[in-house]
């Protein structure tokens, strides 16, 4: 199904087509070319100080990033439980076990109250949680600064899932660079994409150098293939990271286009009853990867869903948000700190149409839709 108005629609206007000719003519496709140092340079140099490895997936670099935080075997993971799958599943991969937190009300990311319970909770047990997983989810910023506190005060090191907010800020500083390491995705519809890539960034030189080792199946530095351990193949390719060099040439301003487009929406919708926005804070910049709101029906008169397929019928792409982990089937009894913060939002929560090609007269249509069907209660 191809929609009108999808939700979030890749654009390739800038440099893509040429980078990638030069990687052709190069004859450098694989893993090898120069095009992934150029990609990692400009990336980091975007974020400020970090240092980073280019993968192929932000999933990749998630697994990747557990090893190198010492996750293994029978370990214990606190991961926000507000999500997609791909934030826990390699916590399994390892055969290390998750444990989920709620989400608080205000960023809709983890709670730092229910995430200490959760350290004292599990220390109690005689299992003190080796990493903590905390997501930056639609590109809206964490509370990382009462996060990295608990995370220090309990020596417990935060691998920051920055996959949606690549070009997000907390306190001027970039999302993704407050964990012991974070990581970013590069997939598809996310605001710059490699067609399937991922990174991760963090400012420890040996931790980045032992991710792009374990990244290309651990070989060793010898004219012929030795190798100590059990490595991987996830280091991104060289066409990708063309595009994705390409990309970043843009991405400050597809955030401000993003931006403007969730400034448009509140305009358009501030006088709609029971609608409201994820929001940021003071210290929080978001890049407004998706545009997404909350329905109360008691006001509304009409379900998230309800109006879903309203949009649906128009040719419009909208989306509910993530479903809690704690509550996916394949999670299923899995300990759970907290309360059913993500599951409201989760049952009123709408992802809207924000792509960086969307008109005013597109945003224009989507408030007239809802505005008819808020005019059948009153
Ligand atoms: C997209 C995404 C990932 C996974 O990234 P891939 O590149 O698709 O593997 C992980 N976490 C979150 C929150 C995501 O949105």
């Amino acid at each position: 199904m191809s929609y009108l108005l999808p939700l979030s629609f890749p654009v390739f206007d800038g440099n893509e087509s040429l980078y990638v000719q030069q990687a052709i003519g190069a004859g450098q496709l694989a893993t090898n070319g120069a095009f992934i140092s150029k990609f990692e340079y400009k990336l980091t140099k975007r974020i400020r100080t970090h240092q980073a490895v280019a993968l192929n997936s932000g999933t990749s670099a998630l697994h990747l990033a557990l090893i190198l935080l010492g996750v293994g075997a029978g370990d214990e993971v606190i991961c926000q439980s507000f999500t997609f799958c791909a934030s826990a599943n390699p916590i399994v991969y390892l055969g290390a076990h998750p444990i989920f937190v709620d989400s608080e009300e205000d960023t809709w990311n983890i709670s730092p109250e229910l995430l200490e319970d959760a350290i004292l909770s599990r220390i109690a047990l005689g299992k003190k949680p080796k990493a903590i997983i905390v997501v930056h989810l639609f590109g809206m910023p964490a509370k990382m600064k009462e996060i990295m506190e608990i995370s220090t005060k309990y020596r417990i090191p935060v691998l920051e899932d920055a996959a949606e907010a690549v070009g997000s800020y907390y306190e001027g500083k970039a999302c993704g660079t407050f964990g012991k390491a974070g990581i970013y995705s590069f997939n598809g519809n996310k605001i710059i994409t490699t067609g399937g890539g991922g990174a991760v960034i963090s400012d420890d030189a040996s931790l980045i150098e032992k991710a792009k080792y374990l990244s290309t199946q651990a070989r060793e530095d010898l004219p012929y293939y030795q190798h100590l351990e059990i490595g991987f193949n996830y280091r991104m390719n060289n066409m990708a990271a063309a595009v994705g060099l390409a990309q970043l040439e843009k991405l400050e301003l597809w955030v401000s286009k993003r931006r403007q487009i969730n400034e448009q929406y509140r305009n358009l919708f501030e006088d709609f009853p029971g609608i409201s926005f994820q929001t940021e804070s003071d210290e929080s910049m978001s890049n407004y990867w998706l545009t997404t709101i909350l329905i109360d029906e008691e006001l509304t008169g009409f379900s998230n869903d309800r109006l879903r397929i309203l949009l649906f019928k128009n040719g419009i792409e909208s989306r509910f948000l993530w479903k809690p982990l704690h509550l996916q089937p394949v999670y299923k009894g899995l300990p759970f700190y907290g309360g059913d913060c993500s599951e409201n939002l989760f049952l009123k929560g709408l992802c809207l149409p924000s792509s960086v090609t969307l008109t005013l007269e597109d945003q224009k249509k989507i408030a007239g839709i809802i505005e008819k069907e808020l005019s059948k209660i009153s």
